[in-house]
């Protein structure tokens, strides 16, 4: 694995260490192209900006950074600079522009929450059993994906449902369905695994591997040692084998346009 599109720094108040430091530890374990995808920012209806995001005053400075380390070692690595960031609908079109006024080159699909925090303020992960908001989840990632502008989805199985079985299928096929039908991969979250954390979801893969969508895999690294995450790989492989999964490798970058 030599790629790496999904990390984050210390501007998001949940990850250490400087980016150079993650620079350093990916190239030095043979990462050649790596992406940083720290969470996008978001002014709430309310007027708050959340706690787990880069803060908007401080996007551009984020961008640059990146860009300048970028320039640095670009000899060793080829670095892109981006954002994780949700759908939601009624905010996409100015999201998007923000995001390419601070100077993102590109974008990951993280739906941690199914729109607006001050309205919608229960996240994907906490575990739920309400059908609505399993189906709104699903919704959501499906017409994210359709937009064109992600590289990926991030950890697309991040959505906790403990109720039915048959209706978590239902829905979360309908992801696997549309990755294939608008060729937008699926990430293999490492965070997940080294974490323990409920995804990446057993269910999930059954489809992802009936279903053939594309699969990618992503560090979510949130502290320099996890640029390279050498033994989440092993599990990851294991997935891929374990449920026929279309391992894509490295995803193939979907730029935006300034
Ligand atoms: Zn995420
Ligand atoms: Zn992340």
């Amino acid at each position: 694995m030599d790629y790496n599109y999904h990390t984050h720094t210390k501007r998001c108040h949940h990850a250490d260490g400087t980016p150079e430091e993650y620079i350093l530890r990916a190239a030095g374990c043979g990462i050649r192209y790596m992406g940083f995808s720290d969470h996008s920012p978001f002014i709430c209806a309310d007027g708050q900006q959340s706690n787990y995001r880069v803060r908007a005053g401080e996007a551009g400075d984020y961008c640059a950074e990146i860009k300048n380390l970028a320039d640095k070692y670009s000899d060793r690595i080829d670095i892109k600079v981006g954002f994780e960031m949700e759908y939601y609908p009624d905010n996409f079109d100015k999201m998007l522009e923000n995001a390419v006024n601070y100077g993102a080159e590109y974008l990951i699909l993280g739906q941690h929450f199914l729109g607006d925090e001050s309205i919608y303020p229960d996240p994907s992960a906490a575990p739920t059993d309400d059908t609505d908001s399993l189906r709104m989840y699903a919704e959501l990632v499906t017409a994210g994906m359709k937009t064109g502008k992600f590289t990926y989805v991030a950890h697309p199985d991040i959505f906790n449902f403990t109720g039915d079985i048959e209706v978590y299928r239902t829905q979360m096929r309908k992801i696997c369905i549309s990755s294939v039908k608008y060729g937008i991969p699926l990430e293999i979250n490492f965070l997940g695994i080294r974490g323990k954390r409920h995804y990446p979801d057993c269910e999930f893969l059954k489809l992802a591997g009936e279903e053939k969508a594309p699969v990618t895999f992503g560090f979510d690294a949130h502290e320099p040692y996890d640029a390279y995450d050498g033994k989440s790989l092993k599990t990851a492989l294991m997935y891929i084998k374990e449920y026929n999964l279309n391992y894509i490798g490295k995803p193939e970058l979907i730029l935006l346009n300034k």
